[in-house]
């Protein structure tokens, strides 16, 4: 028998380190999880109640096997718990035929076999009134886009986790990480832990335990927004879809969600957001995000809406914890001799995170995943 107080420890309960304990209180491992914060909360990057997912996947088609996972880790979360998580509302893309995120879907689509449908302007209209098209642009639609309720899946992790037997220290900062023969010890604030294995799913502090990952994240403040448009029934859940738009020469995507009901516990009002990293901040540094600042995405987005988005109802800031190429980092510590990491989701992996804690999992207990994660490994940065 074991002398160490735990087979793994998770260090940070966001989204990847929640899923994880989850994954491992399930396998029957003696798992730790420690957080700073709460469970969930707002002070890191899976702060807030909604996530996009999509499946045609632009960034890269290796991402698709790992989401076609995904969706069905997120079913298994809710058929265990009894509660819905995903929202399969279906996602339209606007954008330049020749622009990367209509190039990269249809590669993603066609790579895997998706379907993405064109639609022309009258399709769109139909399928989504409030939507247009903007002349010289095209439209997709993916039945398997929608989104996913962050805070709920977070809180749902946790709660399988600790029911299935895991120790949870929430307010408690882990402060260092070392070798402890073929193990680690994991020193906090408040005491020190024995383990076979730690996972570091620490988001933007991760440089803070892993020393060699200060230099390679960048950490930015992103802002949130809620409208209350003109028409809000042609936002309703029951028909309006996800979506998102390349638009002009703006980096990266717009985004938006259907307006949710209060019972889903979410905020008042239609969600937009721009995916692009904004200005690089310290991790937890997260100043409030003013309404004045939703003016440069209204600007952008409106050419794809055929009614006034109306006054801003709520604006939020988040951290984005950024990778040099946009990708996710996820590997064995190069250090430490028993320690998994994985970071960089880079403002898109909350949709994987029932897929990355298996993966997390999978490497702390067996030491390798049958998952394809190997274009995801640190070792491309160190080749670089
Ligand atoms: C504005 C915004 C919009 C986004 N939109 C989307 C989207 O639509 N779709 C999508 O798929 N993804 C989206 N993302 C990205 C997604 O939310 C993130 O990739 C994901 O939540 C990252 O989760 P994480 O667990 O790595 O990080 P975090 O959630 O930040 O978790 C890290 C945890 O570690 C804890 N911690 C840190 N250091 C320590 C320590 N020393 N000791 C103990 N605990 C510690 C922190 O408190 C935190 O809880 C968005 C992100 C933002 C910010």
């Amino acid at each position: 028998m074991s002398t160490r107080s735990y087979d793994v420890v998770v260090i940070g309960l966001g989204a990847m380190g929640s899923a994880a304990l989850d994954q491992l209180a399930r396998r029957g491992a003696r798992v730790l999880g420690i957080e700073r914060f709460s469970i969930p909360h707002e002070q890191g990057s899976s702060g807030g109640e909604t996530r996009l997912t999509r499946k045609a996947y632009y960034e890269h088609p290796d991402y698709v096997p790992l989401l076609e996972r995904a969706y069905a880790n997120w079913q298994s979360l809710e058929a265990r718990s009894g509660e819905r998580v995903l929202y399969r509302t279906g996602a339209i893309y606007l954008g330049a035929p020749d622009g990367e995120f209509i190039r990269g879907t249809l590669d993603s689509a066609r790579a895997h076999g998706l379907a993405c449908e064109p639609l022309d302007a009258a399709a769109l209209a139909r399928r989504a009134p409030a939507l247009r098209m903007p002349a010289n642009h095209t439209a997709l639609a993916d039945a398997d886009g929608g989104f996913l309720l962050a805070a709920r899946a977070i809180r749902l992790f946790c709660e399988r986790a600790l029911e299935a037997g895991a120790h949870v220290r929430t307010g408690e900062t882990v402060l260092s990480l070392g070798n402890d023969g073929d193990g680690v010890d994991v020193t906090t604030a408040r005491g020190r832990f024995s383990a076979g294995h730690a996972i570091v799913t620490s988001g933007s502090w991760t440089g803070d335990l892993l020393e060699r990952l200060r230099g390679t994240l960048s950490v930015t403040r992103q802002t949130l927004f809620w409208l209350w448009p003109e028409k809000p029934s042609l936002f309703a859940l029951d028909g309006f879809p996800c979506w998102a738009a390349e638009i002009g020469d703006a980096p990266g995507i717009f985004y938006g969600f259907p307006l949710l009901p209060a019972s889903l516990g979410t905020t008042l009002g239609v969600k937009i957001a721009h995916h692009a990293p904004g200005p690089v901040t310290a991790p937890g540094v997260l100043a409030s995000a003013e309404a004045h600042e939703f003016e440069a995405i209204r600007a952008a987005v409106e050419s794809v809406f055929s009614v006034p988005l109306g006054p801003v109802v709520a604006a939020k800031a988040c951290l984005y914890t950024n990778s040099p190429d946009q990708h996710f980092i996820v590997d064995r510590s190069p250090d430490l001799r028993a320690a998994t990491f994985a970071c960089g989701f880079s403002g898109h992996g909350f949709k994987f995170a029932s897929v990355i804690g298996e993966v997390l999992a999978d490497l702390a207990l067996e030491g390798r995943t049958r998952l394809p994660i190997d274009f995801l490994r640190y070792a491309r940065f160190a080749s670089a």
